[in-house]
């Protein structure tokens, strides 16, 4: 029932890369992190030096590769990417540490996910612009240091507390990406139909906007399955209707959650009476992994006020029981 291509996860075809913004400055929400990169970009260039390392953490889909690019472009310097899981080796992260220009941006993705061994190699890349490599084997063994060019490592990754504490004290520039505002997704929205060359009122924009989970790429999804409604219904322009419609048949509702956030939120008032309940046990039942649930569907949820993260679990709180139309079991609960 749940429909991956609406989910804020990123998808091995990157769909949405047409209506990445190219500038800062069409770079609409993420004010705060904005102002910083600002800075550290004039910074950078002023002194002709490559930038601090950055750190992006946040749930899917709010712009942390976008804005890695961006950098770079406002940097005036090259843009290589890859992600931790796809890092095998040493050797891998080796030949790309070797062949960066002076000044370059190598994002990695996922960062969290790099294997330990590979991670010892980035500590010394990074801190001292060094690569230190084992050439052959046994007695004959040796250790030869390799100087880098100096370079600018962006990493990613949902949770900043899924950093080892010496990597994640390696990033001069931490940045917390945050859930885009109604009118920040509405702005995005607009910008993404005039891409697709969809005509959009200002309330059909809202409404996709409003029901988008805080996230462009859902904003940008969901845009997209509209405009095929519309085109299907042969309406020319977007208006509030046409979208809720639409929303409506893709089972998006009114707060846009999807049918996994319901499948969620009704786990823990139908079995477990409102919690608490462990993230385990959560993710077994809906057969979704761990990682899934709490990256992707709880940041979002918790946003809104209707879950609450405790210390003996998942709860359910008022929001959340109104929200499925259902009021919370009367008595001594525990
Ligand atoms: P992340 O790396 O955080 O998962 P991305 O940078 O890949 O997210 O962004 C996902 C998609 O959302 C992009 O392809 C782009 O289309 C859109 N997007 C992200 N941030 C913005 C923004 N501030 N304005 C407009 N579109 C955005």
């Amino acid at each position: 029932s749940t429909n991956p291509e609406l989910s804020p996860a990123r998808q091995p075809e990157d769909v949405d890369a047409a209506l990445r913004p190219k500038s800062l400055r069409d770079f609409t929400g993420q004010e705060a992190a904005r102002e910083n990169l600002r800075v550290f970009i004039e910074s950078a260039k002023g002194r002709g030096e490559a930038m601090d390392h950055v750190l992006f953490f946040g749930p899917p889909g709010l712009g942390k590769t976008t804005l890695a690019q961006i950098v770079a472009k406002e940097l005036g310097v090259g843009f290589r990417a890859t992600s931790g899981p796809v890092i095998a080796k040493a050797g891998d992260l080796a030949a790309l540490l070797t062949n960066l220009e002076p000044h370059d941006v190598l994002f990695i993705d996922e960062i969290h996910r790099l294997n330990p061994v590979v991670e010892e190699v980035l500590y010394p890349a990074m801190e001292d612009r060094a690569l230190d490599l084992i050439i052959g084997e046994g007695p004959s063994a040796r250790s030869v240091r390799i100087d880098l060019p100096p370079f600018t490592l962006i990493g990613a990754t949902t949770r900043q507390g899924l950093l080892t504490t010496p990597l994640r004290d390696r990033f001069g520039i931490p940045l917390r990406l945050v859930f885009y505002t109604e009118g920040e997704l509405t702005r995005v929205v607009s910008r993404a139909a005039g891409l697709l060359g969809l005509v959009i009122d200002p309330d059909g924009a809202r409404e996709i906007a409003r029901r988008s989970r805080g996230t462009p790429r859902v904003a940008g999804r969901l845009l997209r399955r509209v405009r095929d409604f519309a085109h299907v219904a042969g309406r020319d322009v977007v208006t509030r209707t046409l979208a809720d419609e639409a929303l409506t048949r893709l089972e998006v509702d009114s707060l846009g959650l999807d049918a996994m956030d319901r499948r969620y939120l009704q786990m823990i008032a139908g079995i477990y009476k409102g919690g608490p309940v462990g993230v385990e046990t959560l993710a077994a039942g809906l057969a979704e992994p761990r990682d899934t649930i709490e990256e992707v569907v709880e940041p979002f949820l918790i946003q809104l006020g209707l879950v609450a993260r405790t210390a003996r679990g998942r709860c359910l709180n008022d929001g959340g029981w109104k929200h499925l139309g259902l009021s919370p079991p009367s008595g001594p609960q525990g």
